[in-house]
């Protein structure tokens, strides 16, 4: 896995709105991150400032080996490859199966006669299915994503990001349009995949509770700067 570390990150947004205000963080590679905190306090901006697609105005970021802040255009593309994405939304390609969903990621490198035969190398596959049951959702291979419940429909979301085999996986708000039994399901989920894979994993919550339960680091956020770092569980809503 990679790690991720931020020296003095400021984002400014082109309209002069600050997202990052001097954030310095250390990641070790397999780690989990839950980062907490309320509407517009710049979990979203973190996430997507790591991934390369909102630029970084002063500081240092570092993603793996690479100086993300000094990168160029296709240093970025090469970056977001290694990076698994998971939304609050999904993003699933409703009216496709699970498994064509989950192997777009895959797509790059596929022939388009193979992709519009659902001829799938055999190794493209193997990752597809093994990323499905990972999320215990392999039975679910050819029904249309459009017909899955939200909690399915993000596990799906999941095994596309895990197919990917990604270094590092950002999920913002993941589990926001989910109810609560759910959104603990796909919690637990993430929380194995960084165990088991040793996967570093950041996960955006809006809620404290959630995060408290699954033993991880904490950073919570508040306009733009990081205002507490450390185990969720003993953190309290005063942090
Ligand atoms: P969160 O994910 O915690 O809700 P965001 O990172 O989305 O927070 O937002 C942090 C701040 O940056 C907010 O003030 C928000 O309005 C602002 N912001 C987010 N995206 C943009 C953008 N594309 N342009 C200008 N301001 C933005
Ligand atoms: P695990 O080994 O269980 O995947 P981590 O190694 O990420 O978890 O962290 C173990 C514990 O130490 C977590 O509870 C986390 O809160 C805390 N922790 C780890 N690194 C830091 C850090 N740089 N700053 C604050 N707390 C940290």
């Amino acid at each position: 896995p990679w790690g991720i570390a931020l020296e003095g990150v400021t984002v400014r947004y082109p309209n002069g709105t600050v997202g990052l205000n001097n954030v310095s963080l250390d990641i070790p590679p397999g780690s989990m991150v839950a980062i907490v905190g309320l509407s517009g306090s710049g979990k979203s901006t973190l996430i997507r400032t790591i991934n390369g697609l909102v630029p970084v105005s002063s500081g240092v970021l570092r993603v793996g080996g690479a100086t993300v802040s000094a990168a160029r255009p296709g240093a970025l593309r090469a970056l977001r490859g290694e990076i698994g994405m998971v939304f609050q939304g999904f993003n699933l390609a409703g009216r496709a199966s699970v498994l064509q969903n989950v192997l777009v990621g895959r797509l790059a490198h596929t022939p388009l006669w193979r992709t519009l035969l659902g001829a799938y190398r055999p190794a493209d596959r193997e990752i597809a299915y093994e990323a499905l049951d990972s999320v215990g959702i392999l039975h679910k291979l050819y029904a249309r994503a459009s017909d899955l419940s939200g909690g399915q429909q993000q596990r799906v979301a999941i095994a596309r990001a895990l197919a990917q085999q990604p270094k590092i996986v950002l999920a913002d708000e993941p589990v926001a349009s989910l109810d609560p039994p759910t959104a603990h399901g796909v919690m637990r989920d993430l929380r194995r995949i960084n165990t088991e894979r040793d996967l570093t994993v950041l996960v955006n919550l809006h809620l404290l509770d959630l995060a408290r339960e699954y033993g991880v680091r904490m950073i919570g956020m508040r306009a733009g700067e990081v205002v507490y770092d450390g185990p969720a569980a003993t953190a309290t809503d005063r942090d």
